[in-house]
């Protein structure tokens, strides 16, 4: 999203630009989501979610979204609700192929399978490879000694480049390296990029969190990012949700929790009646780091560099908000910017 959104941009603003893409397809991670870009509505409430964020960076995402949303509309991309169906939220859902195009079209000259290994001489760069969730190295190092359990809920190229090209750059980590956003998933014996949404499990609030030891874990977040971060440390990055029969029926979404159950069962993953409980197991799938660079309110981290997405931490840092909501309004700044136009 970021890197499409800062080329939209800049085109917009009569550069000559150049978008390096490391996959066979524009569109990241973006691509393969649910397309939610969203923001609290209360910007206090936003700082109590997100405590550990810089407060100046919050306010420019907080600030900019709407603006940035009717922008995208602009440019063709299709919606599909102005409904997140989360009363503490506000956004837009978009199509995300169709979003996906309009932003490319814009962008004009996105190059596939041509990733960028190096920061060239004398040129402006914005980096938007999209964090580094895709480096079971790196995720063992910054997050958890389970890396190699955990599913990659994500695009496959995003590496850590920009992190270490920032980094080569001595441009500045942000806080929180050791924390992600995922989420926990039906263990099934094959997940496949098109079952990231329908085998995610997201009815903690419902059912006895345990890892596989029996050890009992207390959700504390309405997004469950806690509850899929915490399994991410658990013994083969493994959980187990028991729900009582009394909670079959609660809304997840458009869904119920015993529909969701069910779309886990057929998918192959051990679902277990144990006297008046299901117990499902789950493992943590890694969607987005969400620590990464250091920048400034308009994106800046270092001489020539801009840093925007998932590769740029300190937004959502203790907490959980939007990333394409972060990627689409730090792109578009970090675009302004580099021409001075802000
Ligand atoms: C199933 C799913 C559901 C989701 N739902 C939501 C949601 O509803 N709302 C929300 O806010 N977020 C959601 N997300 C998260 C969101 O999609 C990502 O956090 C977001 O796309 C991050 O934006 P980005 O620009 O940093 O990275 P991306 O959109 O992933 O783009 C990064 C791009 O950089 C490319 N790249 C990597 N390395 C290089 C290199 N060296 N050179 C050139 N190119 C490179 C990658 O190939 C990729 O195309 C979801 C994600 C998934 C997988």
């Amino acid at each position: 999203m970021a890197g499409l959104a800062a080329a939209a941009r800049a085109r917009e603003l009569g550069a000559g630009i150049v978008v390096h893409e490391k996959g066979d397809r524009p569109g990241g991670s973006m691509y393969l989501s649910s397309c939610v870009v969203w923001r609290y509505r209360e910007f206090e409430r936003f700082r109590e979610e997100c405590a550990g964020g810089d407060p100046e960076l919050q306010r420019v995402v907080w600030e900019g979204l709407d603006d940035a949303l009717a922008w995208l509309e602009g440019l063709g991309a299709p919606v599909v609700t102005r409904e997140t169906g989360n009363p503490l939220t506000s956004g837009v859902r978009f199509d995300p192929m169709g979003l996906t195009e309009a932003l490319a079209r814009r962008a004009g000259d996105v190059r596939l399978g041509r990733p960028l290994t190096e920061l060239p001489d004398g040129v402006p760069v914005i980096l938007a490879t999209g964090g580094f969730q895709g480096d079971a190295g790196l995720v063992r190092e910054q997050i958890t000694p389970e890396a190699r359990s955990l599913v990659l809920r994500a695009n496959p190229w995003s590496t850590g480049d920009g992190l270490r090209l920032a980094r080569a750059a001595r441009a500045a980590d942000s806080v929180g390296l050791a924390e992600f956003y995922g989420r926990n998933l039906a263990a099934a014996p094959e997940i496949a990029s098109a079952d990231f949404v329908p085998l995610a499990q997201v009815y903690a609030k419902h059912a006895r969190v345990e890892n596989l030891a029996g050890d009992v874990y207390e959700a504390r977040t309405w997004s469950e990012i806690d509850v899929v971060q915490w399994t991410a440390r658990q013994p083969g990055a493994r959980a187990r949700y028991v729900v009582p029969d009394d909670a079959l029926a609660e809304p997840v979404r458009e869904r119920t929790v015993g529909e969701v159950i069910e779309v886990a069962r057929a998918a192959g993953a051990p679902v277990e009646r144990r006297g008046g409980e299901t117990a499902v197991e789950v493992v943590a799938g890694i969607t987005t780091t969400l620590g990464g660079i250091a920048i400034d309110p308009r994106g800046r981290a270092a001489d020539g560099l801009w840093v925007a997405g998932a590769d740029a931490g300190g937004i959502s840092t203790g907490g959980w908000s939007s990333a394409l909501a972060s990627a689409l309004v730090v792109g578009k700044i970090a675009a302004e910017d580099a021409l001075g136009r802000l």
